[in-house]
């Protein structure tokens, strides 16, 4: 097949291209480099079968063209990392809903297949767990920057099934639970990258709040894997995913276990959420996903435990940082 993935010098974006090819199919990515990166595709540039644009996805002419040279688009071109979001909200949700409503205006003309990355964001503060895609999405107040990443987001699923109930455009959505693995970048904030940097250079690792809210990482393999299959299956198209793992963790205790897998020196600081991101800022004490409605379609598992995870971040980094 001819995929088109937007997003595609980032982070999802990079496996999913590497993965793709590996398995014969077409790949072309356009990314802007806002928050992708060359080095992340450097090795793919003389593979069979790949092509790249260094542009926006705001360049109409040039992204109509690239959806009709595709069989499919994986849309993960977004604003990443709940640091930049609360930074930068008006990017935020420019990026989000309008580069999404440009994406599926190309798909629609000629039909073309649309696979929707949303994120469990849209949850919000949710105490239904585990999170299952019809349960409510329960989202906090417009004044606070974390919230419009979400309605953002949210926006975008909600044009995609339009797009789909009255356009017959075909489409599939997944919602992300932090995906984590190689590549992945500190730079945003997202706490593995950050926890594995500092524990190798000997810094604090930087706990927020309390340290007790939980989440479930899932590696970036396992996600691909999801993403391709579903990208696949005829019977995915209308249909919301949630994807991510079950194994849950605080971040007090994630910190611990990075310490002990880098076998590091770093001493554990805790620092308050209105210094690490804005005044008043929200976090989830709790992030569990329900991946059963994947695992009963297309097989999803996540495969890859938190420590090996931990381990092959650690063997990356060590290897970027020539430690
Ligand atoms: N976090 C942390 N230290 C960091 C970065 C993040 O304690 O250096 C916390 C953050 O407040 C959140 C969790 O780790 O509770 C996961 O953060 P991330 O940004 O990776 O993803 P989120 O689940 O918030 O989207």
């Amino acid at each position: 097949m001819r995929y088109l993935i937007t997003g595609g010098a980032g982070f999802i974006g990079s496996h999913l291209a590497e993965s793709l090819l590996e398995g014969g199919d077409h790949v072309s990515v356009i990314d802007d480099l806002s928050t992708g990166s060359m080095r992340n595709i450097e090795h793919l540039k003389d593979r069979r079968g790949f092509r790249y644009s260094i542009d926006s996805i705001f360049n109409k002419p040039l992204l109509s063209e690239l959806v009709d040279d595709s069989d499919c688009v994986i849309h993960l071109a977004a604003a990443v990392g709940v640091k930049l979001i609360v930074e930068s909200p008006v990017r935020t949700i420019t990026l989000n809903v309008e580069g999404t409503s440009l994406v599926l205006d190309a798909a629609v003309k000629k039909r073309k297949k649309v696979l929707l990355a949303s994120t469990s964001e849209v949850y919000g503060k949710s105490e239904s767990f585990p999170f299952r895609e019809s349960g409510d999405l329960v989202i906090g107040p417009s004044n606070k920057g974390r919230w419009s990443y979400a309605c953002s987001k949210l926006l975008d699923e909600f044009l995609a099934i339009a797009y789909h109930k009255e356009k017959g455009l075909p489409v599939v959505i997944v919602r992300l639970f932090n995906t984590v693995g190689p590549r992945q970048t500190g730079q945003y904030g997202m706490v593995i990258p950050n926890f594995i940097k500092q524990a190798l250079h000997g810094q604090p690792i930087t706990v927020y709040g309390s340290g007790h809210q939980t989440r479930c990482f899932v590696h970036v393999r396992d996600v691909v894997g999801a993403l391709v299959a579903l990208s696949r299956e005829p019977k995915a198209v209308g249909q919301v995913f949630n994807l991510g793992s079950g194994q849950e963790i605080s971040i007090l205790e994630l910190a611990r276990l990075v310490k002990r897998i880098a076998k590091s020196q770093s001493s554990i600081r805790r620092i308050p959420y209105n210094e690490a991101y804005e005044e008043g800022f929200e976090d989830m004490p709790r992030r569990v996903p329900d991946v059963s409605k994947a695992r009963k379609l297309v097989g999803f598992k996540a495969t890859v435990r938190l420590a090996d995870i931990i381990a092959d971040i650690i063997e990356h980094q060590r290897r970027c940082d020539g430690l």
